[in-house]
Formats: C-alpha cells, sequence, structure tokens
C-alpha cells in the first residue's frame, strides 16, 4: 500500500510503498477513514534536530486518524470487523500509574511502550495509509452513534489537547469569567467551541488571519482580534479591566505568550499549547499574581470518550478540507503556508 512517510528529519514527508500491516496477537489493524494534518508535522519535519527525540524517520505520519476495524488479532474482544473507530494516539505501556489512569501522553515507563513518547505517527507509521496497525486493542475507541470517522479523526488530537487544556481550567472558567484562545487553527477552532460547549465564560479569540477571526466569531467568540500592538488594552477593555481568566496559547512564540502575560488576571491560567519555540520570562513582577503556567501535551483516554461525545451530539464542528492521499503534500503545503480554514483531513 502506499504510504506519507518522513524518510528523514529535516525533509519534506513522501509518497511510497510499504508492506500492508498484519494485526497480531492482542493488535488491531484500522482501515483509515480520516487522519488529520497537524502542524505538530511540520515542526517535526522541520525543527528536530537528528537525537532530539528518543525515536525517528523512518515512519508513516498521521498521529490524528479515525476508520473501520479491519482486522483483529488473537486475544482482541468487543471489536468488530467493520465497526467505526477512533484511535487514541499516545500509545504508553499501559501497566504505569499514569497508563491505567488512561494518561498514556506520561507514561511513567516508556521503555516498555511501543515508542518511547510517541505513538502510531510519531516514531511508529501513522493513518497517512490506507491500514493503521494499532499495538493494543484498548487505543481503539468505538465511535458514538453520529460521528464518522473522517469528522472524528480531528477530535483524536485537535479537539483532545485543547479539550485536556481547557477541562484542567474549569474550576477557573466561571460564568463571570473571561477565556482566551491564541491560534484558531485546527485546535483553536476547536478550543473556542469546547468552551462554548462546557463553560459559560466570555470568549476572546486572536489571530493573525482575518479568515479565522470570521471562523472565530461564527463559532462562539465573543471578541475576536488581531494581535497588534492595541491587542492588550482592547482586551483589558472587554474585561472591564479585570484581565483573561485562563489563556489557551495554541502558537505559543515570544510574542503570543508575551500577549498572554500581558491580559492574565491575577489567580489565572496561561496554558501553552503551541510549539512556537517561544520563552515567557518569570520573575516576582513578571506575571499576573498567582498565573500558573504550564504546557500541555495531548489529552487522556477518557477525555477522548467526553470529546468524540461532544462530537456525537452537534457541539463540536470539525471545520475540514479533504484531501486524498495523493494530495497530501499540497495539504501540508497549504498549512505551512495559512491557507487552510480549520483542518486539512487526508481520506486515503
Ligand atoms: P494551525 O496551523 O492549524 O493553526 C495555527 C493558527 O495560529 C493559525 O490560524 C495561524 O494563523 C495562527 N497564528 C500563527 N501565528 C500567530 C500569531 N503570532 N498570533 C496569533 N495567531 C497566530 O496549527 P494547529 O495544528 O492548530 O497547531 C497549533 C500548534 O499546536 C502547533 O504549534 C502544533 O505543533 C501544536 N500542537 C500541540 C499539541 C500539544 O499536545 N501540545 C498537539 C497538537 C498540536
Ligand atoms: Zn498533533
Ligand atoms: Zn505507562
Amino acid at each position: 500500500m502506499r504510504a506519507l512517510r518522513l524518510l528523514e528529519w529535516k525533509s519534506d514527508p513522501v509518497l511510497t510503498e510499504v508492506p500492508e500491516p498484519h494485526a497480531g496477537r492482542g493488535e488491531v489493524v484500522v482501515r483509515v477513514g480520516g487522519a488529520g494534518v497537524c502542524h505538530s508535522d511540520l515542526h517535526l519535519a522541520h525543527d528536530f534536530e537528528p537525537g532530539q527525540l528518543p525515536w525517528g524517520p523512518p515512519f508513516t505520519l498521521g498521529h490524528e486518524n479515525a476508520g473501520w476495524v479491519h482486522e483483529v488479532g488473537e486475544g482482541v474482544t468487543g471489536l468488530a470487523v467493520g465497526q467505526p473507530v477512533a484511535v487514541y494516539g499516545p500509545w504508553g505501556c499501559g501497566a504505569c500509574p499514569r497508563c491505567l489512569a488512561g494518561i498514556e501522553t506520561y507514561c511513567e515507563n516508556p521503555a516498555a511502550a511501543p515508542v518511547p513518547g510517541g505513538g502510531g505517527g510519531l516514531g511508529l507509521d501513522g493513518g497517512m495509509a490506507e491500514l493503521l496497525l494499532v499495538p493494543a486493542a484498548r487505543h481503539v475507541l468505538p465511535l458514538p452513534e453520529g460521528l464518522d470517522p473522517v469528522t472524528a479523526a480531528p477530535l483524536t488530537d485537535a479537539g483532545l489537547t485543547p479539550y485536556h487544556a481547557v477541562r484542567r481550567s474549569w474550576p477557573r472558567l466561571t460564568p463571570d469569567a473571561t477565556a482566551m484562545v491564541i491560534g484558531i487553527g485546527g485546535l483553536g477552532h476547536m478550543a473556542v467551541q469546547i468552551l462554548r460547549a462546557t463553560t459559560a465564560a466570555r470568549i476572546v479569540a486572536v489571530d493573525i488571519r482575518a479568515e479565522s477571526l470570521t471562523l472565530a466569531r461564527q463559532l462562539g467568540a465573543d471578541l475576536a482580534l488581531a494581535p497588534d500592538e492595541d491587542a492588550a488594552s482592547a482586551v483589558r477593555e472587554f474585561t472591564k479591566g479585570r484581565g483573561v481568566d485562563v489563556v489557551i496559547d495554541c502558537v505559543g512564540n515570544d510574542s503570543t505568550l508575551a500577549l498572554g502575560a500581558a491580559v492574565g488576571r491575577s489567580l489565572g491560567d496561561l496554558t501553552i499549547v503551541g510549539l512556537g519555540g517561544g520563552t515567557l520570562p518569570v520573575s516576582f513582577f513578571s506575571l499576573p499574581y498567582e498565573m500558573s503556567v504550564q504546557s500541555v501535551y495531548w489529552g487522556s483516554r477518557p477525555e477522548l470518550i467526553e470529546v468524540l461525545e461532544l462530537g456525537a451530539r452537534g457541539l463540536l464542528h470539525t471545520q475540514l478540507t479533504r484531501f486524498s492521499l495523493d494530495e497530501a503534500p499540497t495539504a501540508y503545503r497549504k498549512l505551512a503556508q495559512g491557507e487552510l480554514e480549520g483542518r486539512a483531513v487526508v481520506t486515503p
């Protein structure tokens, strides 16, 4: 079968021929219905040095996947061939306390995982191919009724990651609170809707692209603005001087982190989602008092079940553009050039 593969660091992925996978004991092969095109793949392909991660190319891209059960290995129960499923992407050891809690992103025994700190499309072969080998049946979640694999695929990362970020800040997102999402692309357009669906906070959206700001307003943002020199004062005014309780930064460069700190409210959260490589000075006076700053990586399996439920109930709309496997390189090019709205999904 054909697959879109990263063959070496600092290169563009290429379409090549690979053997079809088969399900061994405990494994499942998923026929891919959709594989999301994530900005992290661009970082992966171009920003990492050989040796920086505990894994590396060659592997098939695509860490945001849904499809249908194609083949089940010996010992796998409860899954039927043809059943629509989403794939929980972070693949840990399955036995440490974090994996048992379903937070396989933070597996504490990575040496016993299929690949340390990665998963399908991140060190192991991912979903940018007709078939995806999933090493353990627990990663395969049946889709709730009303959700098809193409729509569901982005929910497994572009949905799950901001869901995890928003969920951990729920206690701060009271009806009198304000949340701000920076970067209204694949993840950010989901973040706005997750805030809308799960909290009563006011929502501010920030993006450099006018089309993204229009999309943010359509999806429920109360204020949408560009990160220009007036942005901080406009946000302060919108919050009647109080500031933003929860900042979800889906860009993470120096200037977006500085904006988050500038508009943050005391006792608030600044959550770094984007891999923009920025840094934030921390000192007694550099942040609002008692503002917590955290980075987040993906989300947990129980949270994915909740996100799929939001999708099935129509509370989380995936703004998507479909690309065939042949067109996948074009999708990545458009993503790099900021020409996509919401998420691109490859349908092999
Ligand atoms: P995307 O390209 O779809 O969206 C990025 C958005 O940010 C675009 O709308 C773009 O116009 C906007 N933007 C760019 N620079 C900006 C700036 N200076 N100010 C405001 N807006 C700006 O990307 P995506 O797939 O949504 O990913 C977003 C980031 O999150 C990437 O860095 C990606 O690697 C990262 N990511 C992190 C995790 C995690 O677990 N932490 C998971 C997935 C993706
Ligand atoms: Zn991703
Ligand atoms: Zn583990």
